[in-house]
């Protein structure tokens, strides 16, 4: 569903911001000078004594815009703070960590960024709480911030974080030559980024048996240099795959769709799966326990 010609982000964002659930499908994110504007008048009035009740009055009052009781509450228990999140101004500050390679992978798999009215977003919508729960806890290291919980929708766990510089790294289309220093900047590095990129788009069938799927050719192709070079771990491929077109969300609209892009993937020689197992591994538990049950199963671990 397209914007029609009466969207006012405006609008939206009030709205949002007096409901302060998840029906709606993504929750704006005020610019981070207003947040504190905001959170230091909330700290004011709070000290004047005024319930949460009429601090949002005076909010919206003053701002025009509604702020969810609970972050008065988190902000005057100190529990959150849009103080917490070290402003990262330009890409040659962005310093290489397991983390940043591990966002950059899924990123290339089901992580997605859009521009947003205010804010260059990345985020994650898929449906493995604990791969979303640790993308949010890595995204949050990345920006020097808390972790950053994840929400749900009806289907899928979702966590966004807004950053310029992190968006100009990740936006489409992915030039791998931009990401390099990043991804190979050391073995946990490469490993961290490979982990990201099989806990998105590996697929582990019932025998155990793996295969990366992606529609990019040049990613697929990187990946298995990788493997191969960095941890001895060989794969045949990429196998073109056109029948099954990959699912891809678009968070401007909230809806998945089949891609028309060839799609392609890389098989994991069986031999190598005990060093797949050692070196990446994966976070998504149903993928890993597969796994270990192929090893289990053919004595190798
Ligand atoms: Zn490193």
């Amino acid at each position: 569903m397209a914007q029609g010609p009466g969207f006012c982000p405006e609008g939206e964002e009030v709205k949002k911001m007096e409901d302060n659930t998840t029906k709606t499908k993504r929750k704006k994110i005020l610019p981070r000078e207003l947040r504190i504007k905001i959170y230091n008048d909330v700290h004011k009035l709070r000290k004047r004594g005024l319930s949460h009740t009429k601090i949002r009055k005076e909010i919206y009052r003053k701002y025009g815009v509604w702020i969810g009781k609970s972050t008065i509450s988190y902000w005057t228990r100190k529990i959150h703070s849009p103080y917490n999140g070290r402003r990262i101004p330009s890409l040659e500050l962005l310093k290489p960590s397991e983390d940043l390679a591990n966002v950059i992978g899924v990123r290339l798999g089901d992580g997605y960024t859009y521009e947003g009215s205010s804010d260059y977003v990345i985020g994650l919508r898929a449906k493995d709480k604990e791969f979303v729960e640790d993308f949010g806890r890595r995204l949050g290291n990345v920006l020097g911030r808390a972790p950053i919980r994840p929400r749900k929708d009806a289907r899928r766990y979702i966590v966004e974080a807004a950053s310029k510089t992190l968006y100009e790294l990740l936006r489409k289309p992915i030039d791998l030559k931009r990401i390099k220093p990043y991804v190979e900047h050391c073995l946990k590095c490469t490993a961290a980024f490979l982990r990201g990129l099989f806990d998105s788009e590996g697929c582990v069938s019932k025998e155990g048996y793996i295969k990366l799927y992606n529609t990019n050719y040049e990613v697929l192709a990187y990946a298995q240099k990788l493997l191969l070079r960095r941890f001895g771990i060989e794969s045949t491929g990429p196998w073109p795959n056109k029948q099954k077109g990959t699912t891809t969300y678009d968070p401007r609209t909230g809806k998945q769709y089949k891609t028309k892009k060839d799609c392609y993937y890389l098989y994991i020689r069986a031999e190598s799966l005990p060093k797949f197992y050692r070196h990446i591994g994966f976070t998504v538990r149903r993928k890993q326990k597969r796994l270990e049950e192929y090893l289990r199963r053919t004595g190798k671990l």
